[in-house]
């Protein structure tokens, strides 16, 4: 701990996706001693979830993740050190209707045993506070106020950083900050249906992932191969944007029954019996233009936004975001 930021006051972090997480621990590390992180849902992690059911669990958001940068190689191999990340050695191949290709690259990660392993992890000594989602944002008497969806408040930050989803993002700050709202407006995320299957037996498995192309999957994963899961059969299917875009409101059951229809087409197999199946609809999956920011900082009101959509999109461009918004933070409070 270094110390420099003792005059950091009450931090508001909204959001425990990695980029809030990631923002919080490094201003943690700095000095600051009085940090919330609030979060709509059950746990941290955000889009690194995990669903489980019936005993079952699945990888339902990001299915793996990669560097991106030296510091993120750098980042993620403290990770692995820790034993929260692992490498995923798995086949991972590209299908189109002219065949199947070896798609090289790499290394690719995950957090073990499950995805939520590393949000956990990062959340240490963070006071977090979950199902919470903040619905207005108001500076008043030069301090904060977070108004949350039950009508409750919490009072008195000096500073608030917003880690949540570039749309989301943007109708939270549209009063405090009409212009990062515009800017956000636009990163126009992508919906993703993740249909996530439990089988009785083992499938014929020719590869652990695919991207697919040309279909209404973008793609398929063996999630029981990747390391430090529990024994079983479960794949994850990812519909293709534009399908999920189009099928957003559709039912979930007339979902489910026509992505497994296309993964049996796509595998060539009969499936064995489903033992467990959930299918998870994701608003904002990816950003399809997200803004060259890193992350926004207005150290007049003490606003700070970070995450994906600030950097490029991906699990490593929000760690990045994070890092860089405990950066602008820290760098307004020197100037001070
Ligand atoms: C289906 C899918 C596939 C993906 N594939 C890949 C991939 O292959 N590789 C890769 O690197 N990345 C992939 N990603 C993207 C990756 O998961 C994200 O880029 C990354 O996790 C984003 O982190 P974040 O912290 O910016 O946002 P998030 O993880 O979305 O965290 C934001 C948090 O804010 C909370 N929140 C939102 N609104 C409020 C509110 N009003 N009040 C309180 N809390 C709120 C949410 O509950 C969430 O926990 C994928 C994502 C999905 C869903």
């Amino acid at each position: 701990m270094s110390g420099r930021a003792t005059g950091l006051g009450r931090i508001a972090v909204l959001g425990a996706g990695i980029a809030g997480l990631t923002c919080a621990r490094r201003l943690q590390a700095e000095g600051a001693a009085s940090i919330t992180v609030f979060d709509k849902a059950r746990g941290p992690a955000g889009r690194m979830a995990t669903h489980r059911g019936d005993g079952h669990s699945f990888d339902s958001g990001v299915p793996y993740f990669e560097a991106d940068s030296p510091d993120a190689a750098a980042a993620i191999a403290e990770w692995q050190a820790a034993g929260v990340v692992a490498p995923w050695n798995g086949r991972i191949v590209e299908l189109t209707s002219a065949g199947e290709r070896e798609v090289v690259g790499g290394p690719r990660y995950v957090a073990v045993p499950r995805m939520t392993a590393l949000a956990r992890s990062l959340v240490g000594s963070l006071r977090l506070a979950t199902r919470t989602r903040v619905v207005g944002l108001a500076r008043e008497a030069g301090t904060w106020t977070l108004s949350a969806e039950d009508g409750s408040q919490a009072k008195g930050f000096d500073h608030v950083v917003v880690a949540i989803p570039g749309e989301q993002a943007a109708e939270l700050v549209a009063e405090v900050a009409p212009e990062l709202a515009s800017q956000a407006m636009a990163v126009e995320s992508r919906p993703c249906h993740a249909l996530l299957l439990a089988f009785s037996e083992s499938l014929p498995r020719r590869f652990d992932g695919a991207f697919v192309r040309d279909s209404a999957l973008a793609w398929i994963g063996c999630d029981s191969s990747k390391p430090g899961r529990e024994p079983g059969e479960r794949w994850v299917v990812h519909a293709a944007p534009e399908w999920s875009l189009r099928h957003f409101d559709t039912d979930p059951e007339r979902v489910h029954l026509t992505l497994q229809r296309a993964l049996a087409e796509r595998l060539g197999v009969t499936l064995p019996g489903v033992e467990y199946s959930h299918v998870h609809r994701w608003k904002f999956a990816v950003p399809t233009a997200p803004l060259a920011i890193g992350a926004f900082h207005d150290p007049a009101s003490g606003l700070t936004a970070c995450g994906d959509w600030c950097v490029g999109g991906g699990v490593m461009a929000a760690w990045t975001s994070g890092q860089r918004a405990a950066e602008l933070l820290l760098a307004g409070i020197s100037a001070c």
